[in-house]
């Protein structure tokens, strides 16, 4: 597409139609912006919920709470929602908002320059399109991490990563190995414990495990939501959820906090009052602190482990052979099924998308030391682009569509200046940026995430990416811009 002159409307580019991109582009029609057009690499809408379809996939968020709050949702079967039917809420919205017309699917972004005070864009159809203003909704963990285990190759068995589930591979009464121990490895092997004939999850590193009762909503309360929506709205924002989630948000900023021991409390718990065999327990309990790594929420996974048929393998993976995997210990196991549940590239972000903004910077250039961003949404020098769930924002057992709505609210305002042709564009400087990730990074690595463990919440540096103050301190940064620290012209 070329620009028309005479239309005076801004044009926006969303990059993804995951949870932030459906929301931006609701958003926008919402306030009569017309000229959009969202670009999806994929076949489908969705982001992290159409990519991740392994068995026992739950959402470890309130369904209520994991929902847009201006489309409440009264057919959330249970407490924490399964995958399926987040991918359905979200599928149903785009419906319900007719956002199909103005998606382009299995057409990536390949390319973004910032050429004339707008960006020039082409995507992997060879199209070129141009925008005003882009929104980077890419989300955080899509770039799977492929462990460098030697020998994946030679496996003649099924071996597939937890988000590219192999959905021909029979499960029932098969022999399968789970490698990774986050929150999905976790999820698959509860799982699994019934259905496979022998289950080995190789344990690096365990986790402590936060419990939880996943209760199913019933008929009556469904209907109540139904025919209610005073009842709806109640339970979307929780006033006893509210509380107890900022008492969390507290906890993890402040390690020495009485909510954080609370916390460690519960788990430690969890652990001792779940595990009878003391030698199995001991193999489970982490020497870290909780909620360092992001804190796993399970009903039933110490029960899983605790079947017969279930064992925690610790000795660490040597070599995967032809028949199943090597330990270090030089014990070979037989699998018809290996699931790398190993995580993902979590400092990807808007890329492999090349992007050049003002005087020739690329975004490789401006991340060099690691992904940064004005208050999480802005880069010096990548004027009228923003980001939803971009880097330090928070990540922590957070609701993901909460934090993505406060940050439009917030970018809403930044393109403001530019829409009503006050400016012709708009980014954080870099004094801004400076600023913010001085005092975040101080924060960061005060912070329980900073406490002495491994995890994706790191940067290469191992500094926490994460926002490093509290929720609510988020939600009243992302009230109003300070427009001092922005560069406008
Ligand atoms: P993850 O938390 O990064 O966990 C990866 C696991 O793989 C870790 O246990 C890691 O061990 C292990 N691992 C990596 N390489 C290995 C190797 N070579 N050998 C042995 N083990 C290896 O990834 P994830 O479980 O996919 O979860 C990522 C994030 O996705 C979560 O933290 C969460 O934000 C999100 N998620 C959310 C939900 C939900 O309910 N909302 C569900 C699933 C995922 P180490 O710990 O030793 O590094």
């Amino acid at each position: 597409m070329t620009k028309n002159s005479c239309n005076t409307q801004r044009r926006y580019v969303i990059v993804g139609a995951g949870m932030a991109g459906i929301l931006a582009a609701i958003k926008l029609r919402e306030a009569g912006k017309d000229n959009i057009r969202v670009y999806e690499k994929a076949d489908r809408i969705g982001g992290t919920w159409r990519e991740n379809t392994y068995p026992g996939l739950t959402c470890d968020v309130p369904s209520h709470s994991y929902t847009y709050s201006f489309e409440p949702n009264s057919e959330w079967t249970r407490h924490l929602p399964p995958g399926d039917e987040v991918q359905a809420y979200f599928e149903s919205v785009v419906k319900k908002y007719q956002l199909e017309e103005i998606i382009s699917f299995n057409e990536e972004i390949t390319d973004c320059q910032f050429n004339n005070e707008q960006w020039q864009i082409s995507t992997s159809k060879g199209n070129t399109d141009y925008a005003d203003f882009v929104i980077a909704a890419t989300g955080v963990l899509h770039h799977p991490r492929i462990p460098a285990i030697k020998g994946m190759e030679k496996f003649k068995g099924k071996l597939f990563h937890s988000a590219r589930w192999d959905h021909s591979a029979v499960l029932d009464n098969q022999r399968i190995a789970v490698v990774g121990t986050g929150s999905t490895g976790v999820q698959i092997v509860t799982a699994l414990a019934d259905r496979a004939a022998n289950l080995c999850h190789y344990q690096r590193t365990p986790q402590w495990i936060m419990p939880v009762v996943n209760a199913e909503f019933s008929e009556a309360e469904k209907a109540l939501f139904r025919n209610n929506t005073a009842a709806l709205k109640r339970i979307q924002n929780d006033p006893e959820l509210e509380v107890n989630i900022e008492r969390f948000s507290v906890a993890i900023t402040e390690p020495d906090s009485a909510a954080m021991h609370e916390i460690e409390n519960i788990v430690r718990q969890n652990l001792e009052s779940s595990v009878s065999d003391p030698e199995l327990r001991e193999r489970l309990r982490p020497d870290y602190r909780a909620a360092c790594k992001r804190l796993i929420y399970s009903e039933t996974f110490y029960q899983a482990v605790q079947k017969s048929n279930v064992d925690i393998l610790t000795e660490g993976v040597e070599v995967i052979e032809e028949d199943g995997i090597r330990s270090l210990d030089g014990t070979l196991r037989e699998f018809d099924i290996i699931v790398l549940a190993t995580g993902f590239h979590a400092d990807r972000f808007m890329r492999p998308m090349q992007i050049t903004g003002e005087n020739g910077i690329t975004l490789e250039q401006a991340w060099a030391e690691r992904p940064t961003a004005y208050m999480s949404v802005s880069i010096p020098g990548f004027p009228n682009l923003f980001m939803l769930n971009g880097p330090n924002g928070p990540v922590g057992n957070f609701s993901l569509i909460e934090i993505a709505e406060q940050q439009w609210h917030y970018i809403s305002q930044l393109m403001a200046p530019v829409e009503n042709g006050e400016y012709r564009k708009i980014s954080a400087t870099q004094t801004a940026l400076d600023n913010f990730d001085k005092a975040r990074i101080a924060a960061a690595k005060k912070s329980i995430f900073g406490s002495g463990c491994q995890s994706w919440y790191l940067d290469s540096q191992g500094v926490p990416a994460t926002w490093p103050w509290t929720r609510a301190q988020f939600k009243a940064a992302m009230h109003k811009p300070d427009f001092s620290a922005f560069h406008m012209i």
